[in-house]
């Protein structure tokens, strides 16, 4: 398989995915590939299912817990990393790093993404999510995304992609591939949109844990609550599972001391939710997601 896999594209087998996760889990898969075109991606698909393997897209691994081991075949698609700027739209590839392409754009002027200049995941990973901040998500500025579903490269229209916070139907569709996004921009003054990006990162700096490793928020805010607060009146902060604890700085952030497995993050998941649960009969909705 991996003989086959590596005529088509870059293949690296029993690949070590700690760069590949934002917790750094010491963790390992059976392979991963790296196409640099569709063509290249469709023959690696179509070659991975006739064979069944199992395997799943990647983008930064910002938002996803992995498994000790990943008995399949990660599809990474960091080669697919261009993007251009034409009346207003930009048409970006997935998997462009969104807090990059957000940074750059608005640095030349265009506004739209500049609530994104800190979200550190690819673009194909943050639509899929809907990924947000600061009151505004992504959803709100795509116009459309080239896919492949397993059998065509086709267009797929915002209202498709049935949006929610921090949801869309893509989460659940796990044969679609995102290939490129469209963004519709407008042209706004740099200083102005400098001053916006300066003023979130500051509030991110004072209120998110970025000091260790982590996926960002863990749970969904339940309608009306803050699921950081929730979990803080609790008394959680610093609650400890193996290597994975409750920030001190962030009651909504899962972080790692180095040392995480994450079967230590998800007993922590899942101790939080029993807490929620019985003190506030709320049943918090996981943001991240468990790849088996
Ligand atoms: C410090 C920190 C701060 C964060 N702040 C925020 C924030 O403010 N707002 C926010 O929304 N999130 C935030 N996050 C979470 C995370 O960065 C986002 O959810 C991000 O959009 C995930 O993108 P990713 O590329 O890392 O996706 P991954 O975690 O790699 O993947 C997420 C899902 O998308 C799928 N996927 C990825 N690429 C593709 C593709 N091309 N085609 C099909 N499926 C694909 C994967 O299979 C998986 O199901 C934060 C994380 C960290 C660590």
């Amino acid at each position: 398989m991996i003989e086959k896999l590596s005529k088509i594209c870059e293949t690296i087998e029993n690949i070590d995915l700690k760069n590949y996760n934002t917790f750094r889990f010491d963790c390992n898969a059976f392979a991963m590939i790296k196409p640099c075109n569709e063509k290249e991606l469709i023959d690696a698909i179509n070659l991975i299912k006739e064979n069944n393997y199992k395997y799943f897209v990647i983008g930064n691994g910002s938002n996803i817990i992995l498994p000790d081991y990943y008995n399949g075949i990660i599809v990474n698609l960091e080669k697919f990393n261009k993007y251009e700027i034409k009346d207003d739209v930009l048409n970006v590839e997935s998997g462009c790093m969104l807090n990059k392409i957000a940074t750059e754009i608005s640095y030349k002027g265009y506004k739209g993404l500049e609530f994104a200049s800190g979200i550190p995941g690819t673009i194909g990973g943050s639509v899929v999510g809907n990924a947000g901040a600061f009151n505004s998500s992504i959803s709100e500025v795509l116009l459309n995304i080239k896919v492949y579903d397993g059998k065509s490269i086709k267009e797929l229209f915002n209202k498709e992609l049935k949006f929610e916070y921090r949801n869309s139907m893509l989460k659940n569709n796990k044969n679609i591939i995102v290939l490129s996004c469209k963004f519709k921009l407008s042209k706004s003054n740099v200083e102005d949109i400098k001053k916006i990006i300066l003023e979130n990162t500051k509030k991110r700096i004072s209120s998110q844990d970025l000091t260790h490793p982590s996926n960002g928020s863990v749970f969904r805010n339940p309608s009306g609550y803050s699921a950081g607060k929730l979990i803080d009146d609790l008394g959680l902060k610093n609650y400890k599972i193996g290597g994975a604890y409750i920030s001190p700085k962030h009651a909504n952030f899962i972080v790692s001391d180095g040392t995480a497995k994450s079967s230590d993050v998800i007993k922590l998941i899942n101790k939080v939710k029993r807490e929620v649960k019985k003190h506030y009969n709320i049943d918090l909705v996981l943001e991240q997601e468990i790849i088996k």
